[in-house]
């Protein structure tokens, strides 16, 4: 911005301009005003930062991580974008949690115990200051499980308005999963392809298949050509096909989507999402990630049931859960593990 004046003293020195036109005159930076300013002419009172304002996503316009064979996570915006340098993200929901006080953020340790306090007592709204942006590529059946997730905005790929690209998920040999009998959605083991004949040949048969549908590509294209609509045409697709989609989502959200998607019951294949998604997202809000992983994904919620069962336990009794209910039993038993009363 030029800010010589037409009397040609530039108000940043108060030195007068030298004789040369004003395009060729030496430029100064505007001060930058500080704190709260006076009502403006357009009757707006703005406030400038004491400190510098960094940017938490490091500057970059995109943060992305590849997932599965031709599927990505990239962080794309965020909010807040730009905080007091030496904070992060977190101290907008500081400044949330502390409006009642009439002032924002106070030091980094007490922001963190305020962040954790907050967590702890599930008391969420502030939480939802903080709002991400994603643009993801993943397989039409992680898109399904991921759209379950209803407080997000989602803006997705118009296979009616274009042409699906030619992106098909396909798992490695020595990655296909047999079904699991204890869990009836999950599949955990692999196929052992290396040691064993007929589960080699299962597993190809598996990647066949995959192959097999993969093949309906062309006749999807021939179609189209041919003139059948594209919202027609797209119905015999596969779900292993990819698709995009643009999800903003505020951070309390998006911690409960990261708490079941993380978690080992959720498939595979959205758990890579999850897994990748908290990279991005934590060196933006630490504390509140720390929390998280504290309170909530590396907690262990206790039933009254449970409870009186430790009781026992700790009294020297057995420990039984009063419950003839097999799987309340043995979810029970689960928890003994992680809590060291069982190998
Ligand atoms: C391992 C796993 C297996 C699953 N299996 C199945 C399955 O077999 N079949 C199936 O259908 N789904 C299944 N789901 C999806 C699951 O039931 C949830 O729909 C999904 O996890 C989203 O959870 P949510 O409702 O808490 O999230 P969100 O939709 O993000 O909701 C977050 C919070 O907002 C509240 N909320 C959101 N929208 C509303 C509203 N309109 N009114 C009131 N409150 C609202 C919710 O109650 C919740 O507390 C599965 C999920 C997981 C993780």
């Amino acid at each position: 911005m030029q800010h010589s004046t037409t009397n040609g003293i530039n108000p940043a020195s108060g030195a007068s301009a030298s004789p040369t036109r004003e395009s060729e005159a030496p430029q100064f930076p505007e001060p930058k005003p500080t704190g709260a300013q006076p009502v403006g002419s357009d009757g707006i009172a703005r406030t400038f930062p004491e400190v510098p304002m960094i940017d938490v996503m490091g500057g970059a316009s995109r943060a992305q991580i590849n997932v599965l064979d031709h599927g990505f996570i990239a962080l794309v915006d965020c909010m807040p974008r730009l905080v007091p340098q030496g904070q992060t993200a977190d101290s907008a929901i500081v400044q949330a949690a502390r409006v009642s006080y009439g002032h924002g953020t106070k030091k980094v340790n007490e922001d963190r115990g305020l962040i954790r306090y907050l967590l702890r007592h599930r008391h969420t709204t502030p939480f939802e200051m903080v709002e991400l942006k994603f643009h993801v590529c993943m397989p039409i059946f992680v898109a399904r499980q991921w759209i379950r997730h209803r407080t997000a905005n989602v803006n997705e790929y118009s296979a009616r308005y274009s042409i699906l690209p030619d992106r098909f998920y396909t798992p490695n040999l020595d990655q296909v999963r047999k079904q699991s009998s204890a869990n009836r959605q999950g599949g955990e083991e692999l196929f052992r392809v290396h040691d064993d004949a007929q589960e080699l040949k299962t597993a190809q048969d598996f990647m066949k298949y995959l192959d097999d549908v993969e093949g309906f590509y062309q006749r999807y294209l021939s179609l189209t050509e041919q003139g059948v609509s594209r919202e027609m045409a797209r119905i015999g697709l596969p779900v292993n096909m990819y698709t995009e989609w643009y999800w903003k989502c505020d951070l309390h959200n998006t911690l409960r989507f990261l708490s079941l998607r993380i978690d080992s019951h959720a498939q595979a294949e959205i758990r890579a999402y999850a897994e990748a998604m908290l990279k991005l997202i934590e060196p933006l809000a630490p504390a509140t990630v720390e929390a998280w992983r504290d309170y909530d994904v590396g907690s262990m919620h206790l039933s009254r049931l449970e409870i009186d069962a430790l009781k026992s336990l700790a009294a020297g009794g057995s420990g039984t859960l009063a419950s003839d209910n097999a799987r309340e039993r043995s979810e029970w038993g689960t928890k003994l593990e992680r809590l060291g009363f069982r190998a």
